[in-house]
């Protein structure tokens, strides 16, 4: 089946009868509004906290990680940028003299360093260079006291949500591997605040769940074990690259849908529950109090939220178990659902609980989709900084979507401030108008 728009199509896939499962998708390739894989640094320097992450690149990339995690620092930050200028191939040479220097000099003056990740970017100086090789060199250096990995931020082969994934499956070859006939471990895997993931420990081990890991690990020194035993949950949704990587190492993924809101969250660890044979008596015994909790905080911002519509512009790949959570649980109108990527597997779950008919669309055209959202007038745009402005402008609503990657999101105890977080510009614009 194919769309009468140009450089679209509908694509229709076989696959789960349910909801969104079979839906048709409109493809798009056009120009593209989204922040580059290096935003993902933001986050996660602040997670691995012996990490450090050298950006290998311009002084765009410099800017952007400044301006973007500027007002978040409150001590000496976890990254920086090696500024590799204009210099032809017969510069290169030099080229990886300075990063070795520049490394020696780091190294040296943060000893506390066990892990850096040299993180490409896309200035054709910076992709002349071979940095998994730098990354070998400088390992075989610093051993054992630091690792060093690469991968790739560059805005040609990735969006903002994309660096977790290359950060993440970069780290895949050096973790250990697990102990033979070990008992079965659960690996958590995507960035988490550490105020979720403790959260998330207590339910899995309240559970009776034992051996939990979360990758990131806080540590370069907890790297979890990883090998035919293990059971991976993701708790993100835009970790392909990762994903692959476990598996090839025997890791077997738990699917389920994300642990966003109180139904995701449910049957998220529900998924756990089922692969360690928990009995419903048990898994309600944990779950119903935190359960009873989320939902009654829901309740608050359903009244508002309720019967109101929202347009998701792709840009973070958390797009569809979002609008799942505000379709089921805050009662929302979804307009359309747009994604960069639609992993139709690792979103099976969400996509069956999407409701029947929702207008699905993967890639972008940003025009096109602009011209889409005018039309509808939705209460509620959620989309890139870039959009948010000229939206704002023209009287609709928008929720920035890096807000969501920031903001602990994810379990029982947050899905109200989840929900809060999509009620506060329709109140914002409701005070406005009043
Ligand atoms: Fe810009 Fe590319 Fe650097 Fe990202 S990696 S800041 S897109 S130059």
């Amino acid at each position: 089946m194919s769309s009468a728009l140009v450089g679209s199509s509908l694509v229709s896939s076989a696959g789960a009868t349910l909801g969104c499962g079979d839906a048709p998708v409109l493809r798009e390739r056009g120009q593209r509004e989204v922040f580059c894989g290096l935003t993902g640094i933001i986050w996660l320097h602040r997670k691995i906290q012996d990490a450090f992450f050298l950006v290998v690149g311009s002084r765009t990339c410099a800017h952007l990680i400044q301006s973007a995690a500027g007002v978040m620092i409150f001590a000496e930050p976890r990254f920086a940028t090696a500024i590799i200028d204009e210099r032809d191939l017969a510069g290169m040479a030099d080229a990886n003299d300075e990063l070795d220097r520049v490394v020696d000099q780091l190294l040296a003056r943060r000893p506390e360093i066990r892990l850096l990740f040299l993180v490409g970017s896309c200035p054709s100086e910076v992709i002349k260079l071979d940095l998994s090789r730098a990354a070998e060199r400088l390992s075989a250096t610093h051993m054992p006291q630091v690792r060093v990995l690469n991968y790739s931020g560059s805005g040609i082969e990735t969006t903002f949500t994309q660096g977790e994934d290359a950060c993440l499956a970069s780290l895949v070859p050096i973790l250990p591997r697990e102990t033979p006939g070990a008992a079965p471990s659960l690996l958590v895997v995507g960035a988490l605040a550490e105020v979720v993931e403790d959260q998330l420990r207590r339910l899995l081990e309240g559970l009776g769940i034992g051996d939990v890991w979360f990758m990131p690990p806080r540590s370069a020194l907890a790297l979890p074990p990883v090998g035919p035993n293990t059971r991976y949950l993701l708790a993100q949704p835009f970790l392909a690259d990762t994903a692959r990587a476990l598996e090839a190492r025997g890791a077997v993924r738990l699917p389920a849908p994300f642990p966003l809101g109180a139904e995701g969250t449910t049957a998220w660890l529900q998924a756990a529950a089922d692969a360690w044979g928990v009995t419903p008596e048990r898994f309600d015994a944990v779950t119903r109090a935190p359960l009873g909790r989320a939902r009654q905080a829901l309740a608050r911002h359903r009244e508002q939220l309720a019967g109101k519509s929202v347009f998701f512009f792709p840009d973070s790949q958390l797009e569809i178990p979002l609008a799942r959570f505000l379709a089921r649980e805050m009662d929302m109108r979804l307009i359309e659902v747009g994604t960069p990527y639609l992993h139709r597997q690792h979103l099976a779950e969400e996509l069956a609980w999407l409701p029947a008919g929702t207008a699905l669309s993967e890639g972008q055209d940003v025009d096109r989709q602009l011209d889409r959202a005018r039309a509808a007038r939705p209460d509620l745009v959620v989309c890139g900084l870039g959009l948010a402005n000229p939206l704002e402008a023209e009287g609709i609503g928008t929720k920035w979507s890096i807000e969501l990657l920031f903001t602990p999101i994810q379990g029982y105890d947050q899905a109200a401030d989840l929900a809060e977080l999509f009620a506060r510009p329709l109140n914002r614009r409701l005070r406005l108008r009043v």
